[in-house]
């Protein structure tokens, strides 16, 4: 399992942290969790390619996290090389009303030609595909968020939380997980609803056992403040804080 960090930003524009975006790579798969703006062009820094996507999952519609599927499909569609395989998506509930509402402003520009749109709809959910599982659970941001777990077969775990604020279903997401990549949107002291802070993320990392914590989603303030050391109040395990770009092995 690879996991390459595309953006760890939010909507602010920074020339530092771009907006959410995630790469998990298993065993020749490629899985793109959210795709904020500048996703497209990050991905081809790590040789990623728009063809090369086996799975596409979204967390949330909020457009930090999904500024980026109109020009995916539009890429796949009329692109050098258009896409040909079946282009499977996962979202949260309501995702079907979404993307169609999306497909009636762009008419036929957003119609797939060479290949088929498979949208599949989650909420407390396991999908089983050949080489991993993936687990969605609902998060507590706005009423369709999920997180996601992904599960190898070789028995590697991620989980991913998207944008919450604190909630048991992301302490039993995260449980035992080999790394998770948690929102900690901003600094313990400017707590803001539907979002974590570092230590309230420390303290899901804490409850859940995560053996890896990746900060990520931080607004500008984050850069100010000693993030680290306010989750580490909760959480004693390895650490990272989040960066364009950042690959992870596992
Ligand atoms: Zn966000
Ligand atoms: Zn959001």
């Amino acid at each position: 399992m690879e996991i390459t960090i595309l953006g760890s930003g939010t909507c602010v524009p920074s020339l530092k942290r771009g907006s959410p975006g995630l790469i998990l790579r298993i065993d020749g798969r490629v899985l793109l969790f959210d795709s904020g703006t500048g996703t497209l062009e990050r991905m081809l820094k790590r040789g990623i390619t728009y063809l090369d996507l086996d799975l596409v999952l979204y967390t949330h519609t909020h457009p930090d996290h999904i500024a980026d599927l109109v020009p995916l499909i539009f890429a796949c569609k009329y692109g050098e090389n258009p896409r040909r395989e079946d282009f499977p998506i996962i979202g949260g509930r309501g995702f079907k009303t979404y993307f169609r509402a999306i497909q009636e402003v762009y008419g036929h520009w957003l119609q797939p030609g060479l290949f088929r749109i498979n949208i599949t709809e989650v909420y407390e959910e396991i999908l089983d595909y050949d080489l991993f599982r993936v687990i969605a659970k609902p998060m507590v941001h706005i009423s369709e968020s999920v997180g996601y777990r992904v599960e190898s077969n070789d028995g590697k775990s991620i989980a991913i939380s998207g944008d919450t604020d604190y909630c048991p279903q992301l302490v039993e997401l995260a449980r035992d997980v080999d790394v998770l990549v948690i929102e900690s949107a901003l600094p313990d002291e400017m707590k803001a609803e539907g979002h974590l802070t570092p230590s309230l993320a420390g303290r899901i990392g804490r409850e859940a056992h995560c053996k890896k914590m990746v900060l990520t989603h931080l607004y500008p303030v984050c850069d100010t403040v000693d993030i680290a050391q306010q989750c580490r109040k909760e959480y004693r395990g390895e650490l990272l804080i989040a960066e364009d770009l950042m690959e992870i092995s596992l």
